[in-house]
């Protein structure tokens, strides 16, 4: 789905939801949806202030919980560092470097079909965790 979709789809649920759209709020979701490097609220943050200097971090925090409450964004498991969120809703996986905690999407099929009832859980979804050193972290080793 393109970009403005998104947008517009998020205008219309926030709407529906009696929310205040204001451009802070829709900024914070078009940086979620133009990233792919998994930002944290602080990198969310960060990016909108250079527009909209007088945003509040608080702003950023509420608007992504709503994201995510919405189902437009999801949070990404990590287990280092802060909390990283994807606007990428689709079932994929992530390659994470351990070194600078880049996450990166990987699409692939695996070979594994989860049986429907594991360990007493319904399972929904499933997403595998990759570790590793990436390319730019390795070339800093030399
Ligand atoms: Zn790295
Ligand atoms: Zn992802």
């Amino acid at each position: 789905m393109l970009k403005e979709e998104k947008l517009k789809e998020f205008i219309e649920a926030c709407k529906h939801m009696g929310l205040k759209i204001t451009p802070q709020r829709v900024a914070v979701y078009e940086v979620l949806l133009s990233r792919e490097d998994h930002p944290t609220v602080e990198d969310i943050y960060n990016e909108i202030k250079k527009k909209y200097p007088f945003v509040s971090l608080a702003t950023v925090y509420r608007t992504v919980e709503t994201l995510e409450e919405l189902g437009f964004v999801k949070k990404v498991a990590y287990w280092g560092g802060s909390v990283r969120y994807d606007a990428n809703t689709n079932d994929h996986h992530h390659l994470i470097c351990t070194q600078c905690g880049a996450i990166r999407d990987i699409e692939f099929c695996i070979d594994w079909n989860p049986p429907a009832y594991m360990e007493g859980y319904r399972v929904h979804n499933y997403s595998l965790h990759i570790y590793g050193v990436c390319p730019q972290c390795q070339a800093r080793e030399n």
